[in-house]
């Protein structure tokens, strides 16, 4: 059974939000905006979680990280699985998979031009053959997971966003599949590994994140949500309750008032853990000897959209990706 089939077959009722919660119909003139307090990304927030100092350097000093092959080939894995769906269903061939990453290298090069020091030393090109090929091998591993000839989602690389409570939660989609009864199935692509138990809380924190904002732009808590782990060819499925998003509303709040507290006080103190063995910033972080820039008083702590806006965001996730694939 396919997982459109499967997802078909245990398609409940949708979930709906209480009918209290409905907003009344405001005519466009009387519509008052919403005030904003701040905005976050699941990386963002996730960033705050793990390290409150890592969340400073990224979100508020905005400092530059260096570019690693890992989170690249997942770049590109990406841009060509969004593609893929582009063709006829007849076409989304491996062969046709393959066939786009490339040029999706290409394009990306292009665009960002500093990802040609990955391979500086390579004047041969075998470490650039050999890196391609591996995304090849990922790609393939797609296929074995899934048929795309059989799916056609309504979405791909989605930004959506919503504002709950003056805070404005916001992040990529890599895809959204819709069924016949009107089920979302939310669909998240990793090329890292599998992650050990102790990471998985922190993967299904993003796709927790992405169910929250699609029930409350849309009022209907999505059925499923699926990790594709490409690297391990294997994937993970969870279904998530309204309540348990109400919860997870409730802790979103609570980590933007901890942003809100340590920029007040200009305070973001390190955590050190395993983790840090994927991190750029050893340099200026306490915990390895450094120091901190001055911080930027100026600042907002306003988090941005996830890993499309911040390049150096999506290298250091997957940097990370042994123990928390982030792509
Ligand atoms: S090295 Fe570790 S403690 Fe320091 S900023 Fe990075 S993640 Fe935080």
């Amino acid at each position: 059974m396919s997982d459109t089939e499967v997802l078909l077959a245990q398609t409940a009722q949708p979930v709906v939000l209480p009918a209290q919660t409905a907003q009344p119909e405001v005519l466009p003139a009387q519509a008052a905006q919403p005030v904003v307090i701040g905005s976050l990304s699941p990386s963002r927030a996730s960033d705050f979680k793990t390290c409150p100092l890592l969340y400073r350097f990224r979100s508020i000093d905005r400092i530059p990280e260096a570019p690693s092959p890992a989170a690249t080939r997942g770049t590109i894995v990406h841009a060509v699985l969004q593609r893929l769906f582009d063709l006829p269903a007849s076409a989304r061939t491996p062969a046709a998979a393959r066939a786009m990453i490339a040029p999706a290298w290409q394009q990306l090069l292009a665009e960002q031009a500093e990802l040609a020091s990955l391979f500086a030393d390579d004047p041969a090109g075998d470490q650039l053959a050999a890196w391609l090929q591996s995304a090849d091998g990922l790609v393939d591993n797609y296929f074995q997971l899934e048929d795309p000839t059989r799916l056609e989602p309504e979405s791909r690389e989605e930004l959506v966003e919503v504002i709950v409570d003056g805070l404005r939660l916001r992040g990529y989609i890599d895809r959204v599949d819709v069924t016949a009864a009107g089920d979302l199935r939310v669909v998240d692509y990793k090329t890292g590994s599998l992650p050990r138990e102790a990471f998985e809380a922190k993967a299904l924190f993003q796709m927790k994140f992405y169910a929250l904002v699609l029930w409350r732009l849309r009022g209907v808590v999505p059925r499923q949500l699926k990790l594709i782990y490409l690297a391990d060819c294997d994937t993970l499925t969870y279904t998530p309750e309204a309540v348990e998003l109400e919860r997870f509303e409730a802790t979103l709040q609570a980590i933007w008032s901890a942003i809100s507290r340590a920029t007040a006080r200009a305070e973001f103190r390190p955590n050190p853990s395993r983790l840090c063995d994927w991190c750029d910033h050893h340099s200026r972080c306490p915990a390895f000897g450094g120091t901190p820039p001055p911080f930027p008083t100026e600042a907002v702590a306003e988090s941005g959209a996830d890993r499309r806006e911040s390049a150096s965001t999506s290298e250091q996730a997957a940097k990370i990706g042994d123990v928390h694939a982030d792509q």
